[in-house]
This record gives C-alpha cells, structure tokens and sequence, in this order.
C-alpha cells in the first residue's frame, strides 16, 4: 500500500512525517517556517530523501486559505498579515514534484478530523476544535463533513464582550479587540509582557472568561457535543478549568451539553496536528 507524505504548516514551524498505508507514522522531522519557496522546498527535498512514493499528500496549514477547488488560487494562502506568505501557492508544489493527490485543509480542520476520527471526538456526531496559540481558530465537523461557507470559518475572529477590568485595546491587525486580539499568544504579551503560564491567577481568570463567553457564542451556533481546546495558550495549568466553569456561567445551563463535561483537551496531544495532515492525505486518496 502506498505511503502518505504529511505536512502540519505553522506560522513558525512545518511539521513533517511519512505515514504507511494503515497510518503509521514512521519519519518526521521539523523546519522553520521562512519563505514559501524555502521552507516548501526543504519538505519536497525532505520528501525525496526518505525515498517517498506518496499515494497521497495532505497539507493541515495555517491559514486563511482558499479552499474551493473550483477557484485559480485553491491551496493558496490569503489576507495573512506573515511575511512572504501572502498570496503563497502552498499546493502547487508538492503536485508538481509528486504527481498524485495533494489535499489541503486549515491546521485547525486537519486536527479537527483527526481529533473526530482517532481523539477525544470518538464516538461524538459533533465535535469543535479550536487552537489558542500565535492565533484562535476554530473547526467544526458534524457526521464526518466539515463545516465550510464561502470560505473556512474564522471563529477567532469574533467580537466577545469586554471583561470589566480589562482595557487592552486588543492587537488584531485587522479587528482590534476581537477574541483572537484579545487572548491569541501575541496579545498576552502585548498586554501584561510574558506568556500566560507565567503570569497570576488574575491574568489566567481574565482569558478564562473572554473564552467562556466565546464557547457560549459558538454552543448557541452550533451545539458541538464536545469541544476541544488546543493550542499553546492552553498548555497554562489550571486554565482548561477556568475555562469550563466561565464557558457554563456564560451559558447559563441553557444550551445542549455541559462545558463542565463536553469541554476537553486534545486528545491526540501534540500529534493532533499531524495526523490532521494524515486524515487529509487519507481523504484526497478517496479513503
Ligand atoms: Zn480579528
């Protein structure tokens, strides 16, 4: 059976791996992300010296990316504010140096499958992952479908109300004070200068709560029977608690599903990314 290539694109670092016909990863390695040409041209090269005849590629990217197969720019990245990125054929290469199917999702919607397929959705109809790291995104998947609009959902990008003891004006490029503004990696620091695992009690309670009011927002649209949060933000001790007592004071025991209880942490860990790449590659294979 033939072998998958697997790439997790970051904003600061592509992950790599080799996975065989039944999906066991057996090489991996790590580049940093600089230019498209580069750091796409190191995986290819990457690719060739593990002697890969893929079957199939997937690509679980950050984003925002087009993702419409019938549009010019399918597998491009779009309106990311990344250096060289912007505008970057992600898919293209890895066609043109292999000849076989290449799939692309967003990072989030790769570890949303993988975390449906083989983590901490199993036996779920619904499940939202979402990633507070550098950046907040979200994917949703429901009965094996992703969700998809015009384009991929943006939930990091949602208006949240304004926690009373908080005035940071929000550092999103493009909103401001929008949740991803507000508690995406770069805004802790921008707000209080060092990562949330090393600030207070008080810095934890004010994130804990803008993302209880975020996970009310998204059980009223979409009532996922569980929810998975990742992301290095997340890694904060104590904060995946916070987080589900302020997202059930939030929802006031109105919606389908207790965030005490439908709220988790990725089951997969840090392979979630991955094997995202792998259910992609799985999936532009026709399995
Ligand atoms: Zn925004």
């Amino acid at each position: 059976m033939a072998e998958y290539g697997l790439i997790e694109g970051g904003g600061t670092k592509f992950v790599l791996g080799v996975a065989d016909g039944a999906g066991a990863i057996r090489a991996r390695e790590r580049l940093p992300t600089t230019t498209p040409d580069e750091t796409l041209g190191r995986a290819i090269a990457w690719f060739r010296a593990q002697g890969l005849a893929p079957g199939a590629i997937g690509i679980a990217c950050f984003g925002p990316l087009q993702l419409d197969p019938q549009a010019p720019d399918f597998g491009h990245v779009t309106h990311t504010v990344k250096p060289h990125w912007n505008g970057a054929d992600v898919i293209g290469p890895f066609r043109a140096a292999f000849g076989c199917p290449v799939g692309i999702e967003t990072d989030v919607n790769g570890a949303a499958l993988a975390e449906s397929l083989w983590g901490a959705g199993q036996g779920r109809r619904s499940l939202l992952y979402v990633t507070v790291g550098t950046g907040v995104g979200g994917g949703f998947i429901a009965d094996g479908t992703l969700l998809r609009g015009a384009s991929h959902p943006e939930m990091g990008h949602i208006r949240v109300p304004r926690h009373p003891g908080d005035r940071f004006a929000g550092d999103c490029a493009f909103h401001g004070d929008c949740l991803e503004g507000l508690v995406a990696g770069p805004a802790i620091r921008a707000r209080w200068g060092q990562p949330l695992s090393g600030l207070g009690a008080e810095e934890a309670e004010v994130v804990a709560w803008y993302l209880g009011q975020a996970i009310a927002t998204w059980q009223a649209t979409l009532q996922p029977d569980r929810i998975v949060l990742g992301g290095g933000v997340m890694e904060t001790t104590g904060l995946l608690e916070r987080v589900r007592e302020a997202a059930a004071a939030a929802g006031g025991d109105y919606f389908a599903g207790d965030p005490r209880e439908i709220v988790v942490a990725p089951g997969l860990g840090a392979d979630s990314g991955l094997r995202g790449a792998l259910a992609v590659a799985q999936r532009a294979a026709g399995r």
